[in-house]
């Protein structure tokens, strides 16, 4: 898969565009890095490593968007700028652990029922006053994945819900939208949009 790049030429969203980068090698971020994209997400802690040494010199600003398993906390923890997938007390207690410094984390909140990942609307409020104890934890926003095939008014539903929710935690930051609905999570106030397939071709 190479860039495409007309796409991300003519991109113009008032959002940070995070690239998902697990669909590429590290030589195509090298090429969306020379296109002007500077926030890479990736999913994957190995893939991860092998990018960030291969870009180690560049300017980018790195988000780990997918499930962190706990055990490998200590290999990414201090390379990345933001955790998008906060979800649990397990993780959250390495990161305390393992960090030198605070991590800016969105709590990744779970959207809908086939979903795995994330916690839900119920658990939040107790989640979050827990978190609040975490020296090295920093909440800086909510993130969400919509579910797949989801109409353009349960995106807006799910999107909107997040949205309050931050509002109502005080939290500035909303990762929401991917290629199939980031326009849609844009008009729903996104601050980030993670987009992947989109990007290449
Ligand atoms: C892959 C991925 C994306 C991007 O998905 P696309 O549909 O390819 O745009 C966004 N967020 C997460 C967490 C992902 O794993």
């Amino acid at each position: 898969m190479n860039v495409n790049k007309d796409f991300i030429k003519q991109l113009n969203v008032n959002a940070t565009v995070i690239a998902a980068t697990k669909y590429v090698s590290k030589e195509v971020c090298l090429d969306l890095f020379n296109l002007g994209v500077t926030n890479f997400g990736e999913n994957r802690t190995d893939s991860f490593l092998e990018k960030y040494e291969y870009l180690k010199d560049k300017s980018i600003t790195w988000h780990f968007i997918g499930k962190l398993q706990s055990k490998k906390v200590k290999d990414v923890i201090n390379k990345i700028d933001f955790l998008h997938s906060l979800d649990r007390f397990s993780l959250a207690d390495e990161i305390e652990k393992r960090a030198e410094k605070t991590i800016k984390c969105f709590v990744e909140v779970n959207s809908g029922e086939e979903q795995k990942d994330g916690v839900s609307y119920n658990q939040f409020a107790s989640f979050y006053e827990v978190l609040k104890k975490y020296s090295k934890i920093e909440i800086v926003g909510l993130m969400t994945m919509a579910k797949d095939n989801a109409s353009e008014l349960e995106l807006e539903d799910t999107f909107n819900k997040l949205a309050s929710l931050a509002k109502e935690y005080n939290l500035p930051f909303l990762s929401m939208g991917m290629s199939n609905d980031y326009k849609v999570a844009l008009k729903c106030g996104a601050t980030h949009i993670r987009l992947g397939r989109v990007l290449f071709e």
